[in-house]
């Protein structure tokens, strides 16, 4: 016993040397760099620029058209107008009806150009009138040092951001080697399949393929990472998929007062039951393994030892990660039941039950695999399976953080930002990005330097949405700092 107990306190000794060294010997990932002085913006004058901007309800409908089309029209020419050195020195293009392309010509145009995707649609505030909200949602209005509106964080700061940031660099008489592209679809909100696709599909006959494509996505998130005392600038280098099925069961109906032991309800009931309790496998891999990599050596030792040895402590991690819904989908292909409809009167049997399920597809799944797991886990042949809606998308590829843009983006945020921690990162949402991926076979990133806490991120199509007037000038410089590291 003695023997035992004694080889065991060996082992354990042995472990925690291991888990120690390594835990010591993690390097830090940031890259250098010195905090740019020279690029002065007028926070006050930007952010008059966005509050403008946010004035104009730009809502998307279903099927891709602006809910109301001359407000789109009036974003357009107000954009047009605002920045007069971006409208005398660029070329713009209205594309497809509504959405915007500008190219800003490089000295050497043969040159792979640098585009920046943001989009000029909205998605309705939840209430017409703005219930709940501290200013009705399209008063675009600056209070408290915040500018509040509807799209102030999703996503006009990287339109008026971006365009803020050109004309910063056309004042300075700057001029890029490589051509830099802007472009805005109008229909991000609803699937970007008249914008971003028909734009991307435009470049593409153009025979342009960016050196550097960047879309929304990623953000600064301040006290977002339990240990990490620094703000993270997560950039999202992966996207998850997108898939919805129907589950219908049929049955006779008929009255209630002689029923089958399990009704149309009851069948689809029991169903979902064993889908919910038979989740997606987790894993900590792709992503969202590249994001700990980055994050370990920026922890204080505990955290760091933990994360630096997964080879010992997956298990544990797994089923911490899994303990709360934000970390758990960087984990997993998420399963949620979001509809379920059935029954007309009390005394009558149904005679179809339904429900819809919704996926977010972990990469490395694909929508076969998920349908197949749904089959497995339901194992009942009564209820039958369809797709549900039209916007199911695979994962996206991975965009690799060894690649010079990405060394060239994190370079540009600890420019801008110094003392920021840079990690990539797994986006549970869709973007604009992916058409110009497929369509273009360019790996984007995903990314605008907006400083958001854990209670922050529930602005983004919720109520009050708003953005700091400090941090839209630093979004601006950002913008600019890219340029010209990007595209000189
Ligand atoms: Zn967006």
């Amino acid at each position: 016993m003695k023997k035992v107990l004694s080889s065991l306190a060996a082992v354990l000794l042995l472990l925690a040397v291991i888990v120690t060294v390594r835990a010591s010997m993690l390097r830090s990932r940031q890259v250098a760099a010195r905090p740019v002085t020279d690029l002065q913006v007028d926070a006050r004058a930007a952010a008059e620029h966005l509050a403008a901007a946010l004035r104009f309800r730009t809502v998307s409908r279903p099927d891709g058209l602006p809910a109301e089309p001359d407000q789109m029209a009036g974003l357009d020419a107000y954009l047009d107008q605002a920045f007069p050195r971006v409208h005398a020195a660029l070329s713009r293009e209205i594309v497809n009806g509504y959405s915007l392309l500008y190219t800003w010509r490089g000295t050497d145009p043969a040159l792979p150009p640098v585009l920046l995707l943001s989009h000029l649609d909205v998605v309705p505030p939840e209430s017409a009138g703005g219930r709940g909200w501290t200013v009705p949602p399209f008063s675009g209005r600056i209070a408290g040092g915040w500018i509040w509106g509807r799209g102030a964080l999703d996503d006009k700061m990287g339109v008026v951001g971006a365009l803020e940031a050109v004309e910063l660099l056309l004042a300075r008489a700057y001029r890029p080697r490589r051509s830099v592209l802007l472009a805005f679809g109008h229909d991000e909100e609803v699937g970007g399949h008249r914008g971003a696709a028909v734009i991307a599909a435009l470049l593409r006959r153009r025979g342009v393929k960016p050196e550097l494509l960047l879309d929304e996505g990623g953000l600064i998130g301040e006290r977002l990472i339990p240990g990490l005392a620094a703000p993270a600038a997560l950039i999202g280098t992966a996207e998850k998929g997108y898939l919805s099925l129907e589950l219908a069961v049929r049955a006779p109906g008929g009255h209630s007062s002689m029923p089958p032991p399990h009704t149309a309800i009851g069948i689809l009931a029991a169903a979902l039951t064993r889908l919910e309790s038979k989740p997606m496998p987790a894993r900590i891999a792709g992503a969202t393994a590249e994001s700990y990599a980055f994050l370990a050596p920026e922890l204080p030792f505990g955290p760091r030892a933990f994360l630096g040895n997964l080879w010992l402590f997956r298990p544990l991690a797994v089923r911490i990660l899994e303990s709360s819904p934000a970390s758990n989908a960087t984990l997993r292909t998420t399963t949620a039941v979001t509809i379920i409809q059935a029954g007309v009167k009390d005394n009558v049997l149904p005679s179809e039950a339904r429900a819809v399920v919704n996926f977010r597809i972990l990469p490395g799944d694909s929508i076969a695999a998920v349908e197949a797991h749904v089959r497995r886990a339901i194992a009942d042949r009564r209820v039958l399976l369809s797709r549900y809606g039209t916007t199911a998308t695979e994962p996206s590829g991975q965009s690799p953080t060894a690649a010079p843009a990405f060394q060239l983006l994190a370079r540009t945020v600890r420019e801008v930002a110094p003392g920021v921690v840079v990690a990539p990162n797994l986006l549970s949402g869709a973007t604009d990005s992916r058409h110009y991926a497929t369509i273009l076979g360019v790996l984007p990133y995903r990314f605008v330097p907006m400083r958001l806490g854990a209670a922050d991120l529930a602005r983004i199509h919720g109520t009050d949405e708003r953005l700091g007037v400090a941090n839209f000038a630093e979004i601006v410089r950002f913008y600019a700092q890219l340029l010209r590291n990007g595209a000189s």
